[in-house]
């Protein structure tokens, strides 16, 4: 089975949609192997977004990650980058409200920014967004 890893942006915490994510999680046929909830620093957070490092919305994005604890999570199915990605729906989510109401973005996101939850987007970033996090999970 295919590892992928998902996270609670603050957004999502501070809405108190934690549970409800969850629910959606398992009920989609993930098996959650990790939790943790982490406040992270300036530091974790430009190393995590690194590819983003050149964009301007950069500074931005660092001040939002940091604004409060995230909950990443280790999530296992077949095919589970593609369908967490599916089922997170697009970036923006007053466009997911739109094209994407049943997707989790639509349900608990606000804006570009403010998407209330991440997924990895290739199986290669998810290795390492999953080492970053919980460094003692054996890859694979
Ligand atoms: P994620 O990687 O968090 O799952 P994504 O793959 O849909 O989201 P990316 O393009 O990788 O989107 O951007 C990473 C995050 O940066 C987005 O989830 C969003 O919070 C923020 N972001 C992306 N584009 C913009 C933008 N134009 N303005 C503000 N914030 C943005």
């Amino acid at each position: 089975k295919e590892k992928t890893l998902a996270m609670i942006k603050p957004d999502g915490l501070l809405g108190n949609y934690t549970d409800k994510i969850k629910m959606i999680i398992l009920e989609s046929g993930f098996s959650i192997l990790k939790e943790v909830m982490v406040q992270l620093d300036e530091d974790n957070a430009k190393h995590f977004y690194t590819e983003h490092s050149g964009r301007n919305f950069f500074p931005s994005l660092i001040k939002f990650m940091t604004s409060g604890p995230v909950i990443p999570m280790v999530l296992e199915k077949e095919n589970a980058v593609a369908d967490w990605r599916a089922l997170i729906g697009p970036t923006d989510a007053r466009k997911a409200k739109l094209s994407h109401p049943q997707s989790i973005r639509a349900m608990c996101g606000s804006a570009t920014e403010r998407n209330c939850v991440h997924g990895s987007d290739s199986p290669k970033a998810a290795s390492r967004e999953i080492s970053f996090f919980f460094p003692d999970m054996l890859p694979g």
